[in-house]
């Protein structure tokens, strides 16, 4: 059930509104839109009855939600939400933004030369791994606490806004204190323990579709951080299991129109992971950006034959300078553009 305030609706009309709901066991959540507030309810267990919510002063209607997703859906919030990093929009429709960098952070050399380039060629994120969760356990697992200082001295230097992933709760805080947005990657979109806990927090969450998760899947698993209380969510479309074998992922574009129709949260695109076969990375770059990502993650790395992971579907600096290129040409041919740090 949703409940739509009218536009000349007092604080005082919403307070009532959300007593009411209280009164059930219930919780109410508002959602502030451009003319009116809407609350949105969790916690009731059935249907609820609209009437005595539509003869309350200040209401305009109350309505029920069809989706099991409700405070993620586009049905209680039409409006686009956006996401401000500093000067940073993100989620605007009108303005992509690229995160690029390398899969794992390596070292001082790696991470920062990186964060030059990208910037150079038009990224506003850098992207790396401090702590990785690895298909095996004798692989490369990140430099953890050393690598979050890295991402701290890389964005120190370029003004890059950073983004690494949280593995698990017992280093969320740890992980929270230096990016600017927390990554929850695909093997722990259903780790509900990890988005009850990144819900508490109030900083950005890029969550990760899951290897075989469907959209809806998806949007259930972003409603528990939001239904705690951050509203700061991006989903990002990161590639799913089929039966293919020619690359590691199958990019699933269709997902990019499906979620921004069913959601307002910004969603992304991670062609890397989606496609896993360097070669094809850049077509699958200008693709999500025609199919209308908010926003890319791209691995790059300064000599991918030699990177500890992912090697095979990072691009290098002039593959990445070259399809940022063409990044724009798509996205201005759609009235769109790509923001830039300077
Ligand atoms: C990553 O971004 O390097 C990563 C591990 O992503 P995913 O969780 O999508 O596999
Ligand atoms: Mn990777």
């Amino acid at each position: 059930m949703l409940i739509v305030m009218r536009p000349d609706a007092t604080a005082q009309d919403i307070e009532r509104v959300n007593d009411e709901i209280r009164r059930r066991g219930w919780q109410p959540h508002a959602i502030p839109g451009e003319t009116r507030t809407a609350i949105g309810i969790t916690g009731n267990p059935g249907a609820v009855e609209p009437e005595p919510f539509r003869v309350l002063p200040g209401v305009a209607d109350a309505v029920p939600v069809s989706q099991p997703f409700k405070l993620v859906s586009r049905e209680v919030k039409p409006d686009d939400t956006t996401i401000q990093l500093g000067n940073l929009v993100l989620g605007s429709q009108k303005t992509v933004h690229v995160i690029a960098g390398p899969c794992s952070v390596e070292s001082h050399e790696q991470i920062i030369s990186t964060a030059k380039a990208v910037k150079k060629s038009g990224a506003t994120m850098l992207r790396g791994g401090a702590f990785k969760p690895r298909t095996s356990p004798y692989e490369f697992q990140g430099l953890k606490g050393d690598g979050l200082q890295l991402l701290a001295e890389a964005r120190k230097e370029t003004g890059l806004r950073v983004i690494t992933e949280a593995k698990d709760t017992a280093t969320l805080n740890a992980v929270a204190e230096v990016a600017d947005i927390i990554q929850i990657g695909a093997r722990n979109m259903q780790n509900f323990s990890l988005l009850e806990a990144a819900g508490e927090l109030r900083k950005p969450i890029m969550l990760k579709r899951g290897l075989s998760a469907s959209i809806k899947e998806l949007l259930m698993a972003a409603e528990y951080v939001v239904a705690r209380g951050n509203t700061q969510v991006i989903l990002c479309e990161r590639g799913i299991r089929t039966f293919e074998t020619m690359t590691r992922n199958t990019l699933d574009l269709n997902a990019i129109p499906m979620l921004k129709a069913l959601t307002h949260l910004p969603v992304w695109a991670d062609p890397s992971h989606g496609v896993g076969v360097r070669k094809a990375v850049p077509a699958m770059m200008r693709a999500a950006i025609a199919a209308g990502a908010d926003g890319l993650i791209v691995e790059v790395h300064p000599d991918p034959p030699r990177a500890k992971s992912d090697g095979f579907q990072s691009l290098d600096f002039s593959e990445f300078d070259k399809v940022m290129t063409e990044v724009r040409a798509v996205a201005a041919a759609l009235g769109r553009d790509v923001a830039r740090l300077d």
